[in-house]
């Protein structure tokens, strides 16, 4: 009996998926009956009788074992006869799959529901025909309060990528790949200027944590691991997760360790692993997992066209730059006051590639990341706008959960400057502002809906600084005619 035979018994899910109504059973995941992975996880199934589903590697696994066994010489003609005869093989007793399940086959309890397909809202940018920087940028603007130049250097930069994407230019003249490091302190926007981006690119993103990441074969994720993550963020799709982006985040901590004597297993040697990755390469992966193993499958997606963008604060960089600017600028006629920088706030956009590598990042690693530009901290002011200016700022979302309720919730200008100046205290950028809002707007959440009356509520600088309360005014009050 050959192969072909078999499958022609068989009914393949694709087949008939297309043709399926909305019935209860089509939303509920398919599960292989001997690897137990959903069909989400292993791709489509055979479907046998008695609602039995079996994944692609199960099928040809069994498939080939089947074929490797001997049946000591009972296939021969005259067996066969004997066999259809007697009714089976001697001896041989073949078990009913379907006694074991039950009727119905697997139960639905033990089914993954299928996520419902949501519909794509067409992308703000498209990749495809990408608009110009100033374009990319207004979009940004959007969003993201300040950071004008960050903002200005990634728009170009993604322009430039997107476009030799696109036309496929790469391979005639050898366009430089457009992978960014940027640097900036803590909560000032490096990870939300990444995530809006894809956002409005409509592209996979995968953020992973440097410090997470070794050598191959260390406790820690495979620097492989992040190319994973990007192909689960693009549903398993190679093609578009090759289009992708993917933020390095505390890149700084992956930096050569200092006097050390053992093996530097999540420093230099990450950064080494790194650049197959950044320069781009076929690299193999995991389907649905984070490690290779024998029960997943592999594929294979090639780096060339992903978008590498590493993030980090650098916390010693400044000392570093600090020391490289008096020492020069203290010979000759010019010599000046040792602490000249001690006050500059912009001292990091002063960055070279040169006090990059002292800070411990290897020449190759840098030398693959051609766009460096640094972020500013958070002034008071950013903060204010952070949280009242962005399309989806935090204050519109509590007005938007209040006017559900049909309250108008107002800050005055007095209450944003004193979260703002609580958010600096803090030193966690404007990471600090959604913590303090939440901490105040507990009580308001909790008090408000118990009484009908209440139109409207106004946050005051009082309230923040806990020496008064909100202001709170009643609806005016609606009285339904009565009819005689
Ligand atoms: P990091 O620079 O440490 O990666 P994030 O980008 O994660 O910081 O910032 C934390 C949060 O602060 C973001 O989710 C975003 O809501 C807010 N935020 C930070 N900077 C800005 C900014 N410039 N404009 C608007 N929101 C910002």
């Amino acid at each position: 009996m050959g192969d072909q035979d078999n499958r022609d018994d068989f009914n393949l899910t694709e087949d008939t998926s297309a043709k399926d109504k909305e019935t209860t059973e089509d939303t509920y995941e398919d599960v292989c009956f001997i690897c137990r992975r959903p069909e989400s996880k292993t791709g489509k199934m055979f479907k046998l009788p008695n609602n039995i589903t079996v994944c692609n590697d199960c099928m040809h696994k069994t498939m080939e074992t089947v074929s490797q066994f001997d049946y000591q010489g009972m296939l021969n003609p005259a067996d066969l006869e004997n066999l259809s005869k007697n009714g089976g093989f001697p001896n041989i007793r073949f078990v009913n799959i379907s006694d074991l399940q039950g009727e119905g086959g697997i139960p639905n309890k033990q089914k993954i529901k299928k996520k419902k397909k949501e519909e794509q809202p067409e992308p703000v940018l498209n990749i495809k025909d990408i608009p110009a920087p100033h374009k990319i940028k207004a979009s940004l603007d959007d969003y993201v309060v300040g950071q004008e130049y960050a903002k200005k250097v990634i728009s170009v930069a993604v322009y430039n990528h997107y476009k030799r994407v696109a036309t496929g230019t790469m391979d005639e003249i050898e366009i430089e790949k457009s992978n960014m490091l940027m640097i900036g302190p803590t909560g000032c926007g490096k990870t939300y200027l990444v995530k809006t981006l894809a956002k409005l690119l409509d592209v996979p993103l995968a953020i992973a944590d440097a410090t997470s990441l070794t050598e191959a074969g260390y406790i820690g994720d495979d620097i492989e691991s992040v190319i994973s993550k990007l192909l689960a963020a693009a549903d398993n799709d190679v093609e578009k997760a090759e289009r992708g982006i993917v933020f390095i985040d505390e890149i700084d901590k992956i930096a050569k360790k200092k006097n050390t004597t053992s093996r530097d297993v999540s420093g230099e040697s990450v950064q080494q692993g790194m650049l197959k990755l950044l320069e781009g390469a076929d690299i193999e992966v995991p389907v649905g997992a984070n490690s290779k193993n024998a029960m997943v499958p592999l594929t294979t997606v090639n780096t060339r066209n992903i978008l590498f963008i590493c993030g980090g604060a650098f916390p010693d960089l400044e000392q570093i730059i600090k020391e490289r600017l008096t020492k020069s600028s203290a010979i000759g006629f010019n010599g000046e006051l040792k602490d000249k920088y001690d006050n500059d706030k912009n001292i990091l956009s002063k960055v070279t590639v040169e006090d990059i590598r002292k800070f411990g990042m290897i020449p190759e690693f840098i030398g693959r990341l051609p766009i460096i530009f640094t972020l500013q901290g958070l002034s008071e002011e950013m903060m204010v706008q952070i949280l009242s200016e962005p399309k989806n700022a935090i204050l519109k979302q509590y007005q938007k959960l209040l006017e559900l309720d049909e309250v108008k919730l107002e800050f005055t200008e007095g209450a944003l400057q004193a979260i703002a100046k609580k958010a600096m205290e803090k030193e966690t950028g404007a990471r600090a502002l959604r913590s303090i809002i939440e901490e105040f707007m507990l009580d308001i959440m909790y008090e408000i809906p118990k009484d009908d009356n209440i139109g409207k509520v106004t946050i005051t600088k009082e309230y923040i600084e806990g020496t008064g309360g909100p202001m709170i005014e009643i609806r005016t009050a609606y009285l339904p005619v009565k009819e005689d």
